[in-house]
C-alpha cells in the first residue's frame, strides 16, 4: 500500500490534466514545494475543488504515487477567496514567485510563513497597496535566496549610496549585485535606475508586510519595482515572472 502523508500547505498554482484531474502545486509547512494531483478535482461539485482554492492553505492527507503524490483528502485551513480582481493579480504574483524559490524536497525556512502573510495582508489592502505589498514579497523572496541587492552603499567605495529625493540616478550591477555611485559605476555593466526607485526598495526590504499600507507607496515607483525585481529575478534566477506581464500591462490600478 502506498506510504501516506500529512501536510499543511497554501495552494500557489493549479493545472489541468486530463478531463477530470489537476496537477496542485502547494508550498508547504516547511517551504518546501509539494506537486501533487489532486484526482476527480474537475468534476463539477467536487468537494475536493472546493477546498483546493488558489491562495488558501490547506490541511491535505496525500499518498505517495511512483511520479507524483496524490491528494486524498483535503480540509480548509485558511480560506483567502475573496480576491478582487486587482488583489488576485498581485497575489498571483506572490504565488509565481513562490513557486520559483521553492523546491521539492528541500526546506525553506521561514518562506510558508512569508507567503501566508505577503497574501493575506494583500486580501486586507487596497489596490495600490496590494500592488507594494506584492513588491516587497519579491524583493525579499530574492533576499531569501541569497541575491538581495546591495543598494544602500556603493559597492566599490563603500560610500553610502544617496537614494534620497533630490538624488537623481544610481548605478546598479546586475551582474555584481548591487549599485555604485557616480564615481565608480561602469557603463558597461551599470544600468541606471532612478534613486527613488532605490529608496523604495531599500525601504521595502527592511519593512514587515503590514508596515507597508502606510507607506502610500506610489504606483508608478511599483512599477518601476516589479521591472527591476524581474530584472533581478531573470539575472540571479534564471526565469521570467510571467504573472507580472498582467501586472504591468497598465490600466489594471488605474
Ligand atoms: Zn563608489
Amino acid at each position: 500500500m502506498a506510504r501516506s502523508y500529512k501536510a499543511r500547505a497554501t495552494v500557489l498554482r493549479k493545472m489541468r490534466l486530463g478531463e477530470k484531474d489537476l496537477i496542485v502545486s502547494l508550498i508547504a509547512e516547511d517551504g518546501s514545494l509539494l506537486r501533487a494531483v489532486a484526482k476527480g478535482a474537475r468534476k463539477p461539485g467536487g468537494s475536493l475543488a472546493a477546498r483546493l482554492e488558489l491562495f488558501s492553505t490547506v490541511d491535505a492527507l496525500l499518498a505517495e504515487g511512483r511520479n507524483l503524490d496524490v491528494v486524498a483528502e483535503a480540509r480548509l485551513a485558511a480560506s483567502r477567496r475573496d480576491f478582487d480582481l486587482e488583489q488576485a493579480a498581485c497575489a498571483a504574483a506572490v504565488a509565481e514567485m513562490a513557486c520559483l524559490v521553492a523546491q521539492e524536497g528541500l526546506a525553506h525556512p521561514r518562506l510558508f510563513d512569508m507567503t501566508n502573510a505577503a497574501l493575506d495582508r494583500i486580501a486586507d489592502a487596497q489596490p495600490a497597496d496590494a500592488l507594494a505589498i506584492a513588491c516587497a514579497y519579491l524583493l525579499k523572496a530574492l533576499a531569501s535566496e541569497g541575491v538581495r541587492p546591495e543598494l544602500s552603499r556603493c559597492m566599490a567605495c563603500g560610500e553610502p549610496i544617496d537614494a534620497t529625493e533630490g538624488a537623481s540616478r544610481v548605478f546598479v550591477s546586475f551582474e555584481s549585485g548591487g549599485g555604485y555611485c557616480e564615481r565608480c559605476q561602469r557603463p558597461s555593466d551599470c544600468m541606471p535606475v532612478d534613486a527613488a526607485t532605490v529608496g523604495w526598495v531599500n525601504a521595502l526590504l527592511r519593512l514587515r508586510f503590514h508596515d507597508i499600507p502606510p507607506l502610500a507607496v506610489p504606483l508608478r515607483a511599483s512599477s518601476a519595482i516589479l521591472q527591476f525585481a524581474r530584472q533581478w529575478t531573470r539575472f540571479h534566477l534564471g526565469r521570467d515572472l510571467k504573472s507580472l506581464n498582467f501586472l504591468l500591462s497598465g490600466g489594471l490600478f488605474e
